[in-house]
Order: structure tokens, then C-alpha cells, then sequence
């Protein structure tokens, strides 16, 4: 993994430089023009990003729906601005920055900006951290300035489904009891309706989100992304389920990779029979259904943006149209975000 360490060196040394040279304000308000709480940016696709590498031409309009960034409360390979900044360089259209502890949309905010040119979203996980299942924490998040919280996790790291079943288990968040979601998420699945909010299943099984998707559809909710659902053991069946409900399945990088070897210092290496069935459940089930994202952030994976560029190259490699890679990478996220796909 030399040649990996190398281009952390150099990503490093450029990101020192793009906090050095701030674009002006007034340069930013040329990148970027504003009327109330909708955004006006130009297509990163159509345009010349200068000192763009031309092998950086594939992420052009990308959008990477799962991005992690500090601060954080674990070390975080980037922060906010220095992710932005280098999805920015790289042409990519909008980044979601997601904590499992905070909400991200007044990062969201000031990241976008601060650098310009670039869509900046954030949400909202229904972890411990923020009360729950808390609406009220939704409705505040929905006031913030710039409007940038676009997306609501059901819990993550706190669901029932991780922590539940594990021996001497902490606390955890139910959000399936008896057969039903449970009574708290009547206000929040409204709240999500209303405000046209991207309603993410977070670490639910998949037993639960198919209770979760067709009772947030009946609530009104039009936005359902099923997060990395492969990873949390959704079968191809239970996904062709997903999809004809209506829900967008996420694919994550990061569930494609080994764990880097603290010992050997050796990197992450991508996994090719798991590469083999996420190419194989997108062929049988359709890529209108996905998207594909990263969930980089952890210290000694790699950049959100090279992800991606794996991710892509790896499904491509594995019969996965250039057409395919558009609608799951550009298309479907746009659409989820409210931007023109
Ligand atoms: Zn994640």
C-alpha cells in the first residue's frame, strides 16, 4: 500500500493548501447565487474545474450520498471542509455529510459557504445522543439557516438490530415492535412527509424496513433510501421487496473492503465475491433501485473521492453499464436531494 500512503501525502499537502488560499467572498457569490432557501449552482459536469486531473473527469456530477467527516467523536480522515473543498476539485455535484451523534445540516451550511460551488447536505441520525426517536430535534434541525438538512437516519449504531442480540448489551433504539413501527415514528414519518425530507432506514434489519417502508409511505413519506442494506444481510429478494415499494437501495463502499491490518500496516483491499453479488443483485433487481455511496471517514480508508472511483471502476469491471453507473451515482441521488437529476 505504498503507493496509497503517497496519495494521502499529496492529498494532504494539497488540502494545507486550500486552507492557506480561502476563496474570496466575493468569488464565492459568483459560484454561487442564492434566492430564499433554494440553490442555484452551476453543473459541475459542464464545466472546467481548473487543475483537474483528467483522470478526475469520472466523478464529475457525482454526487456521494454517505460521506463521514470530522469533527467527529472518532478520529475522522478529513473534515468538513477539507471533504468539500476536494470533492469540489474533483467536479463532483453534492456530498451528504453524516455523524451518527450530531446533526450535519449547520455544517452542511457553513461548508457550503465557505468553499462554494458545491451542494453541501446534511440530516439527522435518531441515535441516543440526540433523544431518540425525537421529533422535536427534526423540527429544530428544519430551522437552521441555509435549510441544508435534508436527510433523517432511523439509529444506527443504537438500533435494535446491532445492539439488541449482542451479549451484555447497551441500550438500544426499537423502532419495530409486534409487527409495527412503534408509536413515536408517527410524527416523525409526518414530519418527513411535510418537509419532503429523504427518509434513510439507518441500521434497521431488513425484516424491519420492510414493516418501516410501506407504513412511512402510508404516512405520506415519498423519499426512502434503504441504507447500505446488503451489509445489514438484505437478500435479493428482500431487495426486488424494497423496490417495488418504491425505496432506492444504497450501496457503501466501505462494506466492500477489508479491515485495514493494524500489525502489517497493510490498507484496505477490496472484496471480490461481495463486489461479485452487489454487481448481481443490481443487475437482477435494476440500478434505477440504487444508489452508490462511500461511508469513507475512518483513518486509514481511503478518501471519499477515491472510493468512489473505485466503486465505480469495480461495478464496471463486473458488466455494469456506463448508463447504470450515471443513474447511481448522478441521477438517483439527485433526485432524492431535490436537484435536477
Ligand atoms: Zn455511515
Amino acid at each position: 500500500m505504498a503507493s496509497g500512503s503517497l496519495s494521502v501525502l499529496v492529498v494532504v499537502v494539497f488540502i494545507a493548501g486550500g486552507i492557506a488560499v480561502a476563496t474570496p467572498p466575493t468569488q464565492q457569490a459568483a459560484n454561487l447565487s442564492r434566492s430564499g432557501s433554494s440553490t442555484h449552482i452551476t453543473h459541475p459536469a459542464g464545466r472546467h474545474v481548473k487543475g483537474m486531473k483528467t483522470d478526475t473527469n469520472v466523478l464529475a456530477g457525482v454526487i456521494d450520498f454517505h460521506a463521514h467527516t470530522g469533527p467527529d467523536v472518532e478520529p475522522r480522515l478529513v473534515n468538513d471542509l477539507q471533504l468539500v473543498r476536494l470533492a469540489k476539485q474533483a467536479g463532483m455535484r453534492a456530498i451528504v455529510l453524516k455523524s451518527h451523534f450530531m446533526p450535519t445540516a449547520d455544517r452542511a451550511e457553513l461548508a457550503m459557504e465557505e468553499v462554494g460551488g458545491i451542494e453541501v447536505f446534511g440530516g439527522i441520525v435518531l441515535n441516543r445522543s440526540i433523544g431518540g426517536l425525537n421529533a422535536e430535534a427534526i423540527t429544530r434541525m428544519l430551522q437552521l439557516d441555509g435549510h441544508r438538512g435534508k436527510i433523517v437516519w432511523l439509529p444506527t449504531v443504537d438500533a435494535e438490530h446491532i445492539v439488541g442480540n449482542a451479549p451484555g448489551h447497551r441500550p438500544f433504539i426499537s423502532v419495530v415492535k409486534d409487527g409495527k413501527p412503534v408509536a413515536e415514528l408517527d410524527e416523525i414519518f409526518k414530519i418527513i412527509a411535510k418537509n419532503n425530507l429523504v427518509l434513510e432506514t439507518g441500521h434497521s434489519g431488513p425484516e424491519e424496513s420492510l414493516i418501516l417502508i410501506p407504513a412511512a409511505k402510508a404516512a405520506g413519506v415519498t423519499k426512502i433510501l434503504v441504507t447500505h442494506a446488503m451489509a445489514l444481510g438484505a437478500t435479493v429478494d428482500q431487495l426486488k421487496q424494497m423496490a417495488a415499494m418504491g425505496a432506492i437501495i444504497e450501496c457503501c463502499w466501505l462494506g466492500y473492503l477489508t479491515k485495514p491490518d493494524a500489525k502489517t500496516g497493510a490498507g484496505p483491499v477490496e472484496i471480490a465475491a461481495k463486489l461479485d453479488e452487489c454487481a448481481q443483485a443490481i443487475h437482477v433487481v435494476g440500478a434505477q433501485h440504487f444508489l452508490i455511496s462511500s461511508d469513507m471517514g475512518l483513518k486509514n480508508y481511503p478518501l471519499h473521492t477515491d472510493a468512489m472511483k473505485a466503486f465505480m471502476a469495480a461495478l464496471k469491471a463486473r458488466g455494469i453499464s456506463n448508463a447504470e453507473i450515471d443513474l447511481m451515482t448522478r441521477k438517483n441521488p439527485a433526485k432524492l436531494l431535490g436537484l435536477v437529476p
